[in-house]
């Protein structure tokens, strides 16, 4: 029997099967998200496209950047509808059905990441035989991410990639799940993971050990010290729902036996900055802390005493102008004047600094993001639909 070629392929037919089907695959951010992107890439291919991947480390994840060429055959300028491909994990929550498999109740479709977001990345996917017809007078560019729920780890590398092939968009809508308003700042995120080393004895003789736990404690309080330098003091932004710069220690790992005085200690910390605040002077004060006051007293106990801190992930704050274009564009597009600024990070403010303007507006409610039972309303669904028509519509020379 002859393999179906990738021509036979049967593809989703509307948004709600497109969602569905990208629901289907599981792509928590810990997995790779190639077989989601290999199908995404054939059907992209089907339709004459061609798409750029670019991969992590370990090959087992990628991005994936697709243009359709304007009416002229341009491939450079033009928009970016942007969208990350993995969703968080599911362990430990409580979900009515399988959280892989779409369904749909009450004028909802449920299912992980059918929010946050795959419910955007469905309806770019099923817009574009529209697209493709539209007689473009600017490209669009279609970009999915992996690991953005970690911190916007895989954009960077796309966008690098971007500059480097010279793509230069003029704008970015980052679809992530705002109820179709309109979000022209978010604050950056800066996530570490610390290793505080000390040295291992019997409990009974803590004199000949070095207690890593204690140590790690101490560093953590200080952090929590810096939060409440911040909420008390500022700087503030009153349009963001938390108004100040947030710190905080989220993981902790140390200790093998009761009996047994801890040699390593473990913890993970981030803090989500103002955009327009350094992102630079938390780390700052944290590791002066370390290295003139914790490095110092742990040594004097026991020359195995140091601690490390390795950078997990850093992505900038968005803060995009009134003034651009594309902010007038989606307010415009989504009847949406009101100044919103969010406390989750996306990749627009990645595309900032890349000199790319950019604003978030997608379906769904983020609260219903990250939970047991995610859904997206079919209502926003169909607003997603009609605000990236207009806006692509927009792009063609009679607005047709
Ligand atoms: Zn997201």
């Amino acid at each position: 029997m002859p393999q179906p070629s990738s021509a036979d392929q049967a593809y989703p037919a509307s948004s709600v099967d497109w969602i569905s089907k990208l629901i289907s695959f599981d792509t928590t951010s810990r997995l790779s998200n190639l077989d989601l992107i290999d199908f995404i890439r054939a059907y992209l291919e089907q339709q004459g496209l061609q798409c750029v991947l670019t991969h992590d480390r370990s090959g087992k994840k990628a991005n994936l950047f697709a243009t359709i060429p304007s009416a002229t055959g341009a491939t450079t300028g033009g928009i970016v509808l942007s969208g990350h491909t993995d969703v968080v994990p599911v362990d430990g929550q409580a979900w009515t059905t399988d959280p892989f498999v779409a369904s749909i109740r009450d004028g909802r479709l449920y299912g992980r990441g059918a929010c946050d977001m795959k419910g955007f990345v469905g309806v770019t996917l099923q817009l574009v035989p529209m697209m493709i017809g539209a007689r473009l007078a600017h490209p669009v560019h279609l970009a999915y991410s992996y690991d953005e729920e970690v911190g916007c780890v895989g954009a960077p590398g796309m966008i690098e990639d971007l500059v480097k092939r010279g793509v230069n968009p003029s704008a970015c809508v980052v679809g992530e799940p705002t109820s179709m308003r309109t979000i022209v700042a978010h604050k950056g995120i800066n996530a570490y993971r610390c290793r505080v080393h000390g040295h291992a004895a019997h409990s009974s003789l803590t004199n000949r050990g070095l207690n890593a736990i204690e140590y790690a404690a101490r560093i953590i309080c200080m952090i929590r010290d810096i939060a409440d330098s911040h909420k008390a003091d500022g700087p503030f932004d009153e349009a963001f729902d938390v108004p100040y710069t947030t710190v905080q220690a989220s993981m902790i790992r140390g200790g093998i036996a009761l009996n047994t005085v801890p040699d390593l200690c473990e913890f993970e910390f981030e803090y989500r900055n103002l955009p327009d605040t350094s992102s630079e002077e938390i780390l700052r004060r944290i590791q002066a802390y370390i290295d003139q006051d914790v490095v110092p007293r742990m040594k004097s106990e026991n020359a195995a005493g140091r601690v490390e801190i390795e950078q997990l992930a850093k992505s900038p704050g968005l803060d995009v102008a009134e003034k651009e274009a594309i902010t007038q564009l989606v307010r415009a597009l989504t009847n949406d004047y009101e100044v919103r600024k969010v406390a989750y990070g996306t990749e627009a403010g990645l595309f900032q600094k890349a000199g790319v303007p950019a604003v978030i507006c997608g379906p769904g409610n983020i609260e219903q993001a990250h939970r047991p039972d995610e859904y997206v309303a079919l209502d926003q669904i169909a607003q997603c639909e009609k605000f990236l028509t207009a806006l692509i519509r927009g792009q063609t020379p009679n607005g047709v």
